[in-house]
């Protein structure tokens, strides 16, 4: 017997979670991932992956390992009106039954996060991550963060919490939740603040307290991709998951640094997103007996959250990945059509169309160094040796 290699969580309810057609934010892309993994496996390993397709909406006492109480009730009131309110300061309106859809997403990170501490096997939530929501307040299209409630969980149950986030934007709400604490690292990629919201993460904010020296967030600036993401990706998260050794890793895995998205403007690859996937697996192997939760998050550009959301399954699973010139399967390219009203993308990956980027190696030395004074570790290049005769 084939023993399944990774889970995953998906329910159409899901799609429950919608700001309306003129909203950016919309699950579909994230199902069209979902279900372009099915299609990918079914055929030739259906036991490589074990789905949760009933998810129930989240209990009260699961949101309030994060969420305070008040605004708890706001939200539900807001969600039992016919009529629009906003729950922030301008980007998250409520709809109609918003409490429970925004509930179930987080049920979705809990079974994954369960799922995960239980067999020891990556777990993939793609239609969570909504990284910004704080304790009291909903922001950037998050009303209850997902993630933060699951890796509150898991601080519960006695774990030590690496959270890795390549979202485009700071996942503030995660951060500033667990500033304090000295049992989560938090290690944060996106664009600077001062070009994008939420306008926070910079690398002099380093965690207080316990958390003294565990927030590392890494600001790039717009037009950054691979080059800039790789380079700092390589150097510092192994080197600082091997310090902190942690129980569980949970990556936040955003597909809006992706060239050509809607809202922001790095230029990330399906490629580094790849490499990024394989070396955390491989960290979670090595310092977490192989307990891994992965998350989606942002992501304006349906063809390629999708696609990238699929590879990030075919990853975890074990499963080999297509060549970019693969074509996709038929019936998924029609479903995509329909869904969008326009033509999907033919292969699984397109010839970047990028801008030149700011990157240089000393804007690389620049941030390295900012990052060692405030979280007071070394990061050397690899095969450099440390320390100097002179
Ligand atoms: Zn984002």
């Amino acid at each position: 017997m084939t023993r399944a290699h990774a889970g995953v969580v998906w329910t159409d309810r899901f799609l429950d979670y919608d700001f309306g057609p003129f909203h950016p934010f919309s699950e579909r892309s994230r199902a069209l991932g979902a279900r372009l993994l099915r299609s990918v496996l079914a055929p030739e390993h259906p036991t490589r992956v074990t789905w949760t397709e009933s998810v129930k909406v989240a209990a009260r006492d699961t949101l309030r390992f994060f969420h305070a109480s008040d605004y708890l009730d706001f939200v539900e009131r807001a969600s039992g009106l016919a009529k629009e309110v906003l729950l922030d300061a301008g980007d998250t309106p409520s709809f109609p039954g918003c409490y429970e859809a925004a509930a179930r997403l987080v049920q979705g990170a809990v079974d994954a996060l369960d799922f995960t501490l239980e067999h020891r096997m990556p777990a993939f939530h793609p239609a969570g991550g909504l990284h910004h929501a704080h304790s009291g307040r909903a922001s950037g299209f998050c009303i209850f963060n997902d993630v933060a409630v699951a890796v509150a969980r898991a601080m519960r149950a006695g774990h030590r919490v690496a959270y890795i986030d390549i979202d485009a934007h700071h996942g503030d709400g995660v951060m500033y939740g667990f500033y304090e604490s000295g049992r989560v690292l938090d290690i944060d990629f996106h664009q600077d603040g001062r070009t994008l919201f939420p306008g926070t993460g910079f690398p002099n904010e380093a965690g207080q307290g316990d958390g003294a020296g565990l927030k590392a967030n890494i600001p790039f600036l717009p037009g950054v991709g691979d080059e800039g993401l790789l380079a700092v990706f390589r150097r510092i998260v192994p080197a600082l998951l091997r310090n902190f050794r942690p129980d569980v890793i949970v990556l936040q895995h955003g597909v809006d640094g992706h060239w050509g998205d809607e809202l922001a403007s790095l230029q990330y690859s399906p490629a580094a997103y790849a490499e990024i996937d394989r070396t955390v697996l491989t960290l979670s192997h090595e310092l977490t007996g192989g307990r891994l939760m992965v998350t989606g998050g942002g992501g304006y550009r349906a063809e390629s959250v999708s696609r990238v959301l699929a590879r990030a399954g075919l990853i975890l699973a074990g499963g080999s990945v297509p060549d970019s010139a693969a074509h996709l399967p038929a019936a998924w390219r029609e479903e995509y059509a329909a869904t969008f009203g326009t033509q999907a993308p033919i292969s699984w990956a397109d010839t970047p169309e990028l801008a030149p980027s700011p990157w240089t190696h000393d804007e690389e030395r620049r941030l390295v160094a900012q990052l060692e004074a405030a979280l007071g570790e070394r990061f050397p290049l690899a095969g450099a040796t440390t320390g100097s005769p002179t």
